[in-house]
């Protein structure tokens, strides 16, 4: 194609597909390149710099497809969404990218003419490949990771409860940043962004999720959108409701004051009932979820003990409000998906019920008590199934272990299913380096089609940049090719974030302070006081030293010559190295539970508030925190 205007040509008159449109014409404009949109076939058009846009052998899968044609190229996708990833796929092939979510990742190549010989045909490993809301965010830093997904060919998008109020809140009113000027944000604020937000979902033709938790709040006519706890008793609920709440020790009342914690006592009809038309409603109203999530009550070991519930498995009970609501959605004409959720008490199957119409669903693998070191590739059962008493459950930590209760459920549910997984949500601050744990998330991915899965839903901060992008490009590569190699893409993300000439030196750098990390990704106080990981977790924090100290040079040369995108990676790096000058004394004293462990943390921890301001669209500081207090508790003796 010659440098004159180059016209793209929309044959299928799609939003998704104009934006696709719109995306092209914008970047290459950007690169050097004249275009002109046009929003119709045009048979007269004779011109030679065509790009048409176009849907072809549709399915719901899908599948990108780029290939040249005697007037230029035919870009097309099985659905609207797989056009634009066919869109963002052929910029991507002549130098455009975008290492990390928003203005600050975009890589602009200058392009002279546009690439000739671009051949793409490809079909993704997994159907379903979701980012779920999770940690502190604002409505630019959900619109930069959903902008972000559908340019890594992410196709899901799940917002957890109807409006996700308490991630937006955490945000919002920085409670944990006296640095951070909080903003009001009322009911109808959120309203507002969640709006937008699916606009922009809807914009990219992503498949929407929603919801989760909270039907068991909706049955007993409260509301659900957070963990909030409830200083009132029982008097927002009718008196006649209050009899609809799990029976524990005794006693019908909230579950630890957290209604959203709370069982119901499932084996009373008119219960299910109250679930399952409380669903149907829902989705009724909001046609634009593809797929709803039916989750019982968050927490465990909270189930009812009453004489007709204490003899039968609440995944029985579960199932049967499965079946129930199918058939209510079906006579109502409602084809909404609903994924159910295998998570702590659910993990045991049902004994009795059996999902009868499967196409319906879709099964939800939720490992939340397994351990992030390993990975399901790597581990092997070592406890079996453990017996089910009720409200006295133990919860598997192996991965393998983990997996036997997936399997159980998968002898009776032979329908679609995903692994919900949280290795970017708490993970990712007990291996800053990440090297470890993409490790991990490579091999899991690499894994489900062998548990018989069909997709990753990431429950995750939504800003997993900080020092590099590492994470989110396994999650986002490895689910389109579960056969690409982690070094394949170590090699890609550090390459494009840091320049070819020292890309190498940056990546060796945090493999080796990841591994030296290792001792201590795991608490090394609890269960009980391991001397082993201790001791070699002091001397790797010698080590450590050295290294930093070494490396630093590089960066703050880097910092000062090279700009945009690139520039942002030495930026990030440079602020994670005087992180870790506070950090690594902190973890020192950890390991040797010294007095002033909180001191040290905290000092860190204001080292990243007052800098929140330029770090937030990489690091979700108020999670990073969170998590890292966890560890000088476990210091002090307080679990
Ligand atoms: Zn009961």
């Amino acid at each position: 194609m010659d440098t004159a205007e180059t016209f793209i040509n929309i044959q299928e008159n799609h939003p998704t597909i104009r934006f696709a449109a719109k995306e092209l014409s914008r970047y290459l404009n950007l690169a050097g390149i004249k275009t002109k949109i046009l929003l119709e076939r045009s048979k007269a058009q004779k011109n030679k710099n065509q790009i048409s846009l176009c849907i072809d052998r549709p399915s719901e899968t899908d599948h990108i497809l780029i290939k040249p044609d005697k007037n230029g190229y035919i870009i097309s996708g099985s659905n609207p969404r797989s056009v634009l990833f066919a869109s963002y796929r052929f910029l991507y092939e002549m130098g455009f990218r975008w290492i990390r979510p928003g203005k600050r990742g975009e890589i602009i190549p200058s392009i002279k003419r546009i690439k000739k010989d671009i051949s793409i045909d490809e079909i993704p490993s997994y159907k379903y490949r979701t980012l779920c809301i999770e940690g502190a965010v604002s409505c630019q830093h959900v619109i930069d990771i959903i902008d972000w997904a559908a340019k890594n060919y992410m196709n899901g998008y799940f917002i957890q409860f109807h409006l996700g109020t308490s991630f937006f809140k955490r945000w919002y009113q920085h409670s944990d940043n006296p640095y951070m000027k909080p903003e009001k944000l009322g009911k109808e604020d959120v309203e507002k962004i969640v709006a937008r937000i699916i606009k922009e979902i809807e914009k990219r033709g992503i498949r929407f999720e929603r919801m989760g938790h909270g039907w068991t709040c909706r049955a007993l006519g409260i509301e659900g959108e957070g963990w909030d706890t409830e200083n009132e008793g029982l008097k927002k609920i009718s008196q006649e409701k209050q009899k609809y709440l799990a029976m524990l020790n005794g006693k019908r009342e909230f579950f630890r004051n957290v209604p959203l914690n709370t069982n119901l006592c499932y084996s009373n009809p008119e219960v299910r009932s109250a679930i399952t038309d409380a669903i149907v409603d829902y989705a009724e109203k909001h046609p634009e979820v593809d797929a709803l999530h039916f989750w019982l009550a968050d927490g465990s070991n909270n189930n009812c003990e009453c004489e007709n519930c204490i003899k039968t498995r609440v995944s029985d009970f579960y199932v049967m409000m499965l079946n129930e609501l199918d058939k209510k959605l079906t006579l109502r004409n409602i084809p909404t998906k609903i994924i159910f959720l295998i998570y702590v008490d659910l993990l045991w199957p049902p004994e009795r019920e059996k999902i009868e119409n499967q196409d319906r669903f879709i099964i939800m693998f939720a490992p939340i008590t397994r351990s992030y070191s390993h990975s399901f590739s790597d581990t092997k059962p070592e406890e079996g199934i453990k017996p089910y008493v009720k409200n006295k459950l133990v919860f598997p930590k192996n991965a393998a272990d983990n997996m036997l209760y997936l399997q159980r459920w998968q002898e009776n549910f032979k329908g679609d299913g995903v692994d919900f997984d949280y290795h970017i949500i708490w993970a990712c601050y007990y291996d800053l380096n990440h090297f470890t744990l993409a490790k991990v998330l490579h091999k899991d991915i690499g894994y489900l089609k062998k548990m018989n899965l069909h997709g990753f839903i990431s429950c995750q901060v939504q800003r997993a940049s900080f020092p590099t992008n590492l994470l989110m490009d396994i999650l986002s590569r490895t689910l389109w090719n579960r056969k690409i190699s982690f070094n394949a893409v170590v090699e890609e993300t550090f390459d494009n974030a840091f320049g070819k000439k020292y890309s190498r030196d940056v990546a060796e750098f945090l493999r080796k302070m990841s591994d030296l990390w290792k001792p201590f990704f795991e608490p090394v106080f609890i269960p009980k006081t391991d001397e082993k990981r201790i001791n070699l977790g002091l001397d790797n924090i010698k080590k450590m030293q050295d290294i930093c100290k070494s490396f630093r040079p590089l960066v703050k040369k880097q910092v000062a010559c090279e700009k945009n995108a690139v520039g942002w990676s030495w930026k990030y790096l440079d602020y994670y190295l005087e992180l870790l000058d506070l950090l690594i004394p902190a973890y020192s004293a950890y390991l040797r539970r010294s007095s002033d462990c909180r001191e040290k943390f905290e000092r860190a921890f204001d080292f990243v508030k007052k800098n929140e301001k330029i770090l937030h669209p990489a690091l979700d500081v108020s999670t990073f925190t969170g998590v890292l207090r966890w560890r000088i508790n476990e210091a002090e003796g307080i679990v």
